[in-house]
């Protein structure tokens, strides 16, 4: 078995902040061993370079900082091409921009092209797992499923599930969906490394009759996730109101339907109530916060008080395309942006555990990716601390590993990346 060397600044998370302030490990000359995909060995190049064997050759990336590989809870493939447009809020983008463009996906060869450049965005800006939106059509999620196993991405993804609340040619037809999803589970789901996720797009285009279904394929695929919208915006939870006058909230939409479990994400999460919070909490379900389409599209500020407050499992989504950049380190920087306008100061260990081993543990993949422990699959990121000329002065300053983190989130983009790897496999390189 071959063996793989890097060595570089190397840093990673071992538990949440918020429990332990000192679980991560950083090496400001270390070494990262890889044998076939995964992590065989972590530490300063000192300790570790006398145990390579003697064939290993030791790739060396001066000025610069290996990490885990971003992990994205919450985006949609098909928005590619609708990020940066202008609009108003929530139930307008969706009519003048989604729609439209989710339309041009019954064309198998848009889903194959998208589906490519899609792949190819996220490892650019160093992002390895995802939890993805297709649209209805079901070549959507063949097409994405099939560009990320040629890749062997570790990712989780779905048709949507809509009928109603939209053009005609996005909504399931008789059977609600149910064939298509039930196809796409056998073909996709525990296949190499990736995931199916029963995806209704949110409470206003399902009727109670698909919500219903989706929650019988989902008991019957225990292991498959649920991944759906929910308060993300006001108008959006008053309309869910009037659609659903038997419902106590919008939340209580998913659970009656059997929607709301330790592999549900619900993307945003801006306005909930402490019931809710309670509840999402006491299902293990998890929040995806995604600061920049909140901030784009007029949504709000979340509330992370509360949802720590409430012990809700919550991380980092960039939901393009109403979010504006596919870089977990420009979300981060935007979540930064919002806890400060909510008089919350986000540390930089908190945001990159949110982008990192907290995005693996929402997604329920921590067993396998967020951090370099012994055996996990080696994904990770090479960043270019010398990416810009004002990145390199501001980076050379930074004594402490807290302040580097820190600059590199608020001043990071895809620029920083330089190389990314899946299974000790480099896949993209700047
Ligand atoms: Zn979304």
């Amino acid at each position: 078995m071959r063996q793989y060397a890097y060595r570089a600044q190397i840093f990673h998370l071992l538990d949440d902040p918020q429990h332990d302030a000192e679980a991560f490990q950083y090496f400001k000359d270390g070494l990262l061993i890889v044998e076939d995909g995964h992590v065989k060995a972590v530490g300063s190049f000192r300790r570790l370079a006398k145990t390579l064997r003697a064939s290993t050759k030791i790739n060396h990336y001066k000025n610069h900082l290996i990490m885990p590989g971003f992990i994205d809870t919450h985006i949609h493939f098909p928005q590619v091409d609708i990020i940066g447009s202008y609009g108003r809020q929530l139930l307008d983008w969706l009519q003048d921009y989604t729609f439209p463009a989710e339309l041009a996906f019954k064309d198998s060869k848009v889903c194959v092209e998208t589906a490519r450049f899609f792949v190819k965005e996220l490892l650019r800006n160093g992002t390895t797992s995802a939890l993805v939106f297709g649209t209805v059509h079901e070549g959507s999620a063949d097409a994405l499923f099939a560009e990320a196993q040629k890749k062997n991405m570790r990712l989780i993804a779905g048709k949507v599930l809509m009928d109603r609340g939209a053009p005609k040619g996005l909504l399931d037809g008789k059977d609600l969906g149910r064939a298509a999803t039930k196809r796409l589970i056998k073909k996709w789901h525990g296949r190499g490394r990736l995931g199916y996720a029963i995806t209704p797009r949110f409470a206003p285009t399902s009727t109670p009759e698909q919500l219903a279904m989706a929650g019988v394929l989902k008991a019957e695929n225990p292991s498959v996730h649920v991944h759906t919208h929910m308060c993300e915006n006001k108008d959006e939870i008053k309309y869910v109101g009037e659609l659903f006058p038997d419902s106590t909230d919008y939340l209580d939409v998913y659970e009656k339907h059997g929607l709301v479990g330790d592999k549900t994400v619900l993307a945003h999460g801006v306005h909930m109530s402490a019931s809710m919070c309670k509840r999402v909490s006491a299902n293990g379900a998890a929040i995806s916060l995604c600061p920049t389409s909140n901030m784009f599209i007029g949504s709000g500020l979340f509330n992370l008080s509360q949802l720590r407050r409430h012990k809700v499992r919550h991380a980092l989504g960039t939901d393009i395309g109403g979010g504006t950049s596919f870089s977990m380190l420009m979300t981060m920087n935007a979540a930064y942006s919002v806890c400060q306008l909510r008089d919350l100061s986000l540390s930089s260990m908190d945001a990159f555990y949110m982008a990192t081993l907290g995005g693996a543990k929402v997604l329920g993949m921590d067993k396998y990716v967020g951090n370099f422990e012994l055996g996990k699959e080696a994904d990770f990121v090479v960043m270019d601390l010398k990416a810009t000329p004002l990145i390199a002065r501001r980076l050379k300053i930074a004594k402490r590993l807290k302040a580097l983190l820190f600059a590199i989130m608020i001043l990071g983009d895809d620029r920083m990346i330089a190389e990314t790897f899946v299974m000790g496999r480099s896949v993209y390189k700047k």
